[in-house]
C-alpha cells in the first residue's frame, strides 16, 4: 500500500490541516480516510482526475473528520465524475452524508451525476467491500468513533480515527504493518484523546510495523515540537508525518 498525507493536524490546525490520508492499496483502489473541513482543497491540490477516488471512509461524525464532504462532491461533479462513489462508516452514515450535504448545497443531490454506494460497518465486526477486508473497533472518543483496519491481502493498515485505543482497538492495532494514530496531547490527560506518549506505547507493547503520529493539538505541536521529536526517536518506526509524506509499505 502507499499512504498519502493529505494533513496531519486537528480541527484548529492552520498549518497542518485536518488528518486525512488518500491511501493506494495493491490492486490500485484509492481510498480517502476522513473528509474534514480543509481536505478537499488539499485532495485537489494533487488530484485532478474525477474519477481517480474509489471509496471514502469516515471514522466519526466530527466536523474535521467529514465536514469536507460536500466540498469534495461539489468539485467531483464540477470535472464530470460519473462513476459511483463507495462511501463506507458507522451506522448513520448515508442519512448524515445527505443531511450535510443538502445544508451545504440545497438540493444539490438531484443534479449530481454519480450516484454513492453506501456500506455500514458495526464496531467489533468486518466487511468485505472491493476485494479489500474492512474491520471496525470503537475507540474511546467523545463521539462514536471507529478505528479501521483496512487490509488488502499484503498489507495491513490501522487508522484510529479519534480516540484513544482500548482492548478492541488494540487488538486490531496487533501486527498492523503501518498505524496512523491520533497522539492529541503529550501525555493521557483528555479521557477521550491519545497522546504522544499512549501511541508511543502502543508502538512499543504492540507488534506493528511503522507507526505514524498525527492530530496533535495545534499548540502543542508548536510549542514542544523539540521535545516530541525527542520522545518519537526513541520509539524505533514511529514518526511524525507532516501534509505531503508518502510512504510505501
Ligand atoms: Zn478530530
Ligand atoms: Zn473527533
Amino acid at each position: 500500500m502507499e499512504i498519502f498525507f493529505l494533513g496531519v493536524g486537528e480541527a484548529c490546525d492552520t498549518a497542518h490541516g485536518n488528518s486525512s490520508s488518500l491511501i493506494t492499496t495493491g490492486n490500485g483502489l484509492r481510498i480517502l480516510l476522513d473528509c474534514g473541513f480543509s481536505v478537499p482543497h488539499q485532495y485537489f491540490r494533487i488530484v485532478e482526475q474525477p474519477e481517480q477516488l474509489d471509496i471514502i471512509w469516515i471514522s466519526h461524525f466530527h466536523g474535521d473528520h467529514f465536514l469536507g464532504l460536500p466540498l469534495l462532491f461539489l468539485r467531483l461533479w464540477q470535472l464530470g465524475r460519473t462513476r459511483p462513489l463507495t462511501i463506507i462508516g458507522q451506522k448513520g452514515i448515508e442519512s448524515k452524508v445527505k443531511t450535510v450535504l443538502d445544508l451545504a448545497y440545497p438540493t444539490f443531490e438531484r443534479k449530481l451525476s454519480f450516484s454513492f454506494d453506501f456500506h455500514v460497518l458495526h464496531a467489533q465486526s468486518s466487511i468485505s467491500v472491493a476485494g479489500l477486508q474492512w474491520s471496525a473497533a470503537l475507540t474511546q472518543h467523545s463521539q462514536y468513533n471507529l478505528g479501521l483496519l483496512l487490509e488488502d491481502g499484503s498489507s495491513r493498515l490501522y487508522y484510529s480515527g479519534d480516540g484513544r485505543a482500548g482492548r478492541h482497538a488494540r487488538e486490531l492495532i496487533q501486527g498492523a504493518d503501518f498505524v496512523i494514530h491520533e497522539s492529541f496531547s503529550m501525555v493521557d490527560t483528555f479521557p477521550y484523546h491519545g497522546s504522544v506518549t499512549s501511541t508511543l506505547q502502543l508502538a512499543e507493547e504492540l507488534d506493528v510495523g511503522r507507526m505514524a503520529l498525527v492530530h496533535l493539538d495545534h499548540e502543542l505541536r508548536r510549542n514542544e515540537l523539540p521535545a516530541i521529536e525527542a520522545m518519537i526517536q526513541t520509539v524505533p518506526h514511529a514518526f511524525l508525518p507532516v501534509a505531503g509524506n508518502r510512504i510505501t509499505f
